[in-house]
Parts: C-alpha cells; sequence; structure tokens
C-alpha cells in the first residue's frame, strides 16, 4: 500500500468525508443546534458493514471516561493548564437523528466514539450520505480546547459529529477522545451556514460566501486594501468593536462558509472584536481579538511573519487565509483558524501564536495520527517554531539562545526510570510537555545539526511535507521519507530517539603520541550512539575541529581517532559547542 521509500505509493488510498452542516447559536442557553449531511465515500478495498463517528462533546458528559479518570489538568510551560473535565461542567452532545436515506441508523456510544450500523454494506468505491441533527451546550471554561466567556466571546471546535478515520494501518480508529490525545480526522470540502445574534462578527475555517450579508460596505473595503497590504489593516478599530459591544442588536445574522481539502472546521464569534488584515503573496492574514488585549495590536505582524517564515521553509500554505482569535483558550489550532491567549510578554505572545500556525503545517496539511502520534505534530511543530523565534526576535538576546533551552529541558525532564519514549501514547505519557514538544524538538534539532547538516534535513522533511499534504503518514513513512531523501541509514537515530529513552555519554579518555600520530581514545559510556566532534589544541595554541562519523561505534563503545599531526596534542574537548544532551559533560574533556 505504502511505498517502501516512504511515498504513499500509486496504491495508497485514504477515506474522504465532505460535510455541509447548519447551525444555530442560541445564545440564551449557550446551546449549538445543528444538522448536517456527511457525504462519504469508501477508497478502501474493504466492504464496510459499520462506521466510527466521533461525538467529542461527550468528553463533558456526566459518567464519561475523562470524569471517571479524576486526571490531573496537564500543564505545560509558560503556565498553560489544560483541564479536560471542563473545571467539572457537565455537558455533553444530544444526537437527535442519524439516518441513512431516510431511516434510522442503528448505533451506540462508547463515550466519545458512536458506532453506527449502516443500512447495507458499504462495498469499495461505495458512498453514502448521512443525515445527522444534534445539539450541545458549550462549555462556560476553555480547557477542553473550546468554550465560551459568557455569551460575549464562543471559540467552537469538536462540535459537529465526524467520521473516524478508517485507514491500511490500523482500519478504524476509534482510540477515545479523553484529554491529552488529539485528533486524527479524513480530509473533505466543508459547506457551513451559522446563525448567530446579529451583532456577532464570525471567523472560521473556509471563506465567507455571503460577504454582502454579513460585512458593511467600510468593512469590504478596508479588506479589500488589506488584501493588498503587508502591513496590518484595521478592518474593525478599537473604536468601533467598543461601540458595536456596547449595541444589542437585535435579530440574527447568517453566515455561510465554504473550505475545501482541510480535515476539521472550527469558528469563533463575538460582538466585542476588533479585526486586522494584511496579506502575503494572496494569503489573507487576520488577527480577531477584544478590544483590551495586549500585545494583540502587534499580533498580525507577528502572524504574517509566521506564514512567510513556515511557507517559505516547508512548503507553501496552501489555503486562502490564515486567522487567529484572542480568547480564553490556552492555545489550539484548527484548519485556518488558531485559538491564542494574549499574553503580556512579547516572547511568550509570539510562541504561542507561532506554535498554533505551525499547526497548518501539522497537522492540518501533513494529516498525521494526533491521537497516537503528537510527537509527529507536537513535536515537529515545536521544532519548526525555534526556527519561527529565531527569525522574528533575530539579533536579540531571547532569538539567538531560544533553542538553547531545549538542552535545559532535557536536564530537567529526561529523568532515567520516569522518562517515557516519544512513542508512548499521550494519555499514558505522565509528561507530554516533553515527550510530545520538547523532546522531538530536540531530536529534529540534532538530525539536523549533528547528523545529516542543514541542506540535508530540510530537503528531506520538506519532501516529507511535500509527499504527505493531505494525507495519514504513519511513523514509518516519516522515517523512510528522511533516508531515502538524505541517503543515510538513521535506523540507529529513531531507535534511540523515538522507541527508547537511551542517554548519550561521551568521553574522551586518554591522549597519546605515536611518532606522527595522535590516538585520541574515545568512549561510549552511554546506550545512545551519535558522531562525534572533537576539538583539538596543540602545543602551539592552535586549535582543530575534527568530525567523526556514527558508524565509529559499529563496533563496540570504544574508538581509537587517530590524528595525524606532529604537533603536541595538548587538550581535546568533545561537543565543544555543547549542542548535544551529554549526561555528564566532564569526561567529554582532556585532560580532566
Ligand atoms: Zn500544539
Amino acid at each position: 500500500m505504502r511505498s517502501a521509500s516512504g511515498a504513499p505509493g500509486p496504491d495508497y488510498w485514504q477515506q474522504r468525508a465532505d460535510y455541509v452542516i447548519r447551525a444555530t447559536l442560541d445564545t440564551a442557553g449557550s446551546v449549538i443546534r445543528g444538522s448536517e449531511r456527511i457525504h462519504y465515500e469508501n477508497h478502501s478495498p474493504d466492504t464496510l458493514a459499520f462506521v466510527w463517528v466521533q461525538i467529542e462533546q461527550n468528553i463533558f458528559a456526566k459518567n464519561s471516561v475523562t470524569y471517571a479518570l479524576n486526571q490531573p489538568p496537564l500543564h505545560f510551560a509558560g503556565g498553560a493548564v489544560f483541564d479536560f473535565t471542563g473545571k467539572g461542567f457537565i455537558g455533553g452532545i444530544t444526537i437527535e437523528r442519524f439516518r441513512a436515506a431516510g431511516r434510522e441508523l442503528g448505533r451506540s456510544e462508547y463515550g466519545t466514539m458512536m458506532r453506527v450500523e449502516l443500512p447495507r454494506t458499504l462495498p469499495p468505491r461505495g458512498t453514502i450520505d448521512f443525515d445527522v441533527a444534534w445539539d450541545f451546550p458549550v462549555p462556560p471554561y476553555g480547557g477542553g480546547r473550546m468554550g465560551r466567556i459568557g455569551t460575549r466571546l464562543y471559540e467552537i471546535g469538536q462540535w459537529y459529529p465526524r467520521m473516524v478515520v478508517y485507514d491500511d494501518v490500523q482500519g478504524w480508529n476509534p482510540l477515545p477522545y479523553i484529554g491529552a490525545g488529539e485528533f486524527y480526522l479524513e480530509y473533505g470540502d466543508f459547506d457551513v451556514t451559522l446563525t448567530l445574534p446579529a451583532g456577532f462578527v464570525v471567523a472560521a475555517t473556509g471563506t465567507v460566501a455571503n460577504p454582502l450579508a454579513v460585512w458593511s460596505a467600510e468593512q469590504r473595503a478596508r479588506l479589500a486594501q488589506a488584501r493588498a497590504s503587508t502591513e496590518g489593516v484595521q478592518v474593525i478599530t478599537k473604536a468601533e468593536a467598543t461601540a458595536r459591544g456596547a449595541q444589542r442588536a437585535p435579530g440574527t445574522k447568517t453566515w455561510h462558509f465554504t473550505a475545501q481539502r482541510v480535515r476539521d472546521f472550527a469558528w469563533a464569534a463575538s460582538p466585542d472584536f476588533r479585526w486586522d488584515a494584511s496579506a502575503w503573496k494572496g494569503i489573507l492574514i487576520q488577527t480577531f481579538y477584544r478590544p483590551d488585549a495586549v500585545p494583540w495590536e502587534e499580533a498580525n505582524r507577528m502572524a504574517w511573519f509566521t506564514i512567510k517564515h513556515f511557507s517559505e521553509t516547508w512548503g507553501m500554505y496552501p489555503w486562502p487565509h490564515a486567522t487567529t482569535v484572542e480568547g480564553l483558550i490556552e492555545g489550539m489550532e484548527y484548519p485556518m483558524l488558531t485559538f491564542v491567549p494574549a499574553i503580556d510578554r512579547r516572547e511568550d505572545q509570539y510562541w504561542v501564536l507561532t506554535h498554533e500556525f505551525g499547526h497548518e503545517w501539522f497537522p492540518m496539511m501533513v494529516g498525521s495520527d494526533e491521537r497516537r502520534y503528537p510527537w509527529m505534530d507536537e513535536g515537529f511543530n515545536t521544532f519548526i517554531d525555534y526556527g519561527s523565534a529565531e527569525g522574528y526576535f533575530k539579533g536579540t538576546a531571547y532569538g539567538d539562545t531560544v533553542r538553547r533551552e531545549l538542552l535545559t529541558d532535557y536536564r530537567v525532564s529526561a529523568v532515567p526510570g520516569a522518562e517515557q519514549p516519544l512513542i508512548t501514547k499521550p494519555v499514558e505519557s505522565r509528561d507530554l510537555a516533553w515527550t510530545a514538544y520538547q523532546k522531538p524538538a530536540l531530536m529534529l534539532t540534532i538530525l539536523r545539526d549533528a547528523v545529516l547538516g542543514n541542506d540535508t534535513f530540510e530537503r528531506a522533511l520538506r519532501e516529507y511535507v511535500r509527499r504527505w499534504s493531505f494525507r495519514h503518514p504513519q511513523p514509518a513513512d516519516f522515517f523512510r521519507t528522511i533516508e531515502n531523501v538524505s541517503g543515510r541509514d538513521l535506523d540507529w537515530f529513531w531507535r534511540a530517539w523515538v522507541y527508547t529513552t537511551a542517554r548519550l555519554d561521551q568521553s574522551v579518555d586518554s591522549v597519546t603520541a605515536a611518532g606522527d600520530t595522535a590516538l585520541v581514545f574515545l568512549s561510549n559510556r552511554g546506550q545512545m550512539v551519535l558522531p562525534v566532534t572533537l576539538e583539538l589544541r596543540y602545543a602551539d595554541g592552535s586549535t582543530e575541529t575534527r568530525d567523526l562519523p556514527v558508524e565509529m561505534w559499529n563496533l563496540g563503545s570504544r574508538f581509537t581517532a587517530r590524528v595525524g599531526t606532529n604537533k603536541a596534542v595538548t587538550r581535546v574537548v568533545i561537543d565543544p559547542h555543547a549542542i548535544y544532551p551529554d549526561v555528564d559533560r566532564a569526561n567529554n574533556r582532556w585532560p580532566r
């Protein structure tokens, strides 16, 4: 099915799901009611007797698995806390109907997953349309990646029943949504109509299909100006947002959005939004925020730099707009739309903003399985975020040193006996910030800087993005793509970094002279292998750097480096720029 080279290959298949959704937000009870048509295409070679559907709002249902677990909130760097019980909020989704061809279908719910019996089996190349109606109360707190602030701000994700991925590796993927593990979703097109109180402004995945009905002439004129501007244009000014928020416009307004080739659809709405917009290469870059959010006047410039940087480095952003909304959510990503909180410190604000947009590459474009392999989206994304932060803050102390924190994190988090390998499922991870975010970012940094070199590394990762955009890569597809493009055998690297918690301890044990050759006796005292960089200092004060390939460890944990020289070696330092997480640096130096 998948090619041995790590490419999808000619026989690769994946399912397709298209959605037409009509929904209404009733602010009186903060209830969303919707109906949808799901058009599902079976591209697999298998005949399906039932389908699995995700109903994530049941994470808030009474007696949900999440409540039963009584799990502590997830803590992230910078103090972000994700409480997946919504601080005790009791909600959940009600499925009013789930039909095909007018007939109600048998279904059984298991928490956030629902199995639906098909009226007749769905053969290969068969299609079926589901007619679904549902409603749920919006949680008043954002820890579950979506929520609201009173009736003034709604940030809405995981809000409509959607297909579970059926793939060639696991078949159905109905791992429950209980908190730490995010989403795995099919690609398709969306046509979404949202009816809200008339005073609300809506930001969403997709393009507004009825601009005359929802935007004023002035807003449309400013938006046209923004489409030609690399600087943020105020589409709704602070004064306008404040005035609008103070009014209570009667009635409702219906917003119509369409989106192509996306794996999800999310939206946010408020009567209080300020709205800035700019553009880069035809991509509209939008920031929506409440009037007093600080430092959000700079957020549009941050977003503009982010989209340009990631596009130029890893592959062009593929959708018509990139939009971020300030609000209560601590940070969450959807296609074309991200939720980001206001954070006082500029560097931290940039980090969360660029991180959520980095998710447009992983996993919105490269549609990996987040529920099993968060290191393939959070981790790859965290890696590219360092490049983004280094670019935006270039020339500042922060920009020039921020990536060093990965080694600090290693010392804090890679605790022998407690650390878990990257391949651990997120719901079983005791330190998700380390295993899903920071360690994979360190892994890719070392792969780039110590193993492949920048050009080869970037070429290989770009090729992975190109091959797997709008598709579902598995870990092996990533490993094979990097190895095939770089021409390097990296089994030893993935084994240590992904499947084990091997630690690195390179040592220079002694140095002797033998005629015109200096013999440098090295040993590998940990379980991880990496190439060795030696810095040699000679009696005449000169220095020299030697790179030794990783194959030096093929025959064992001791290696003698032979350095042709007539000069006396007076000092040897391993890893002189301290880029490795070497657990004992005292033995990196000779003489000790
Ligand atoms: Zn993330």
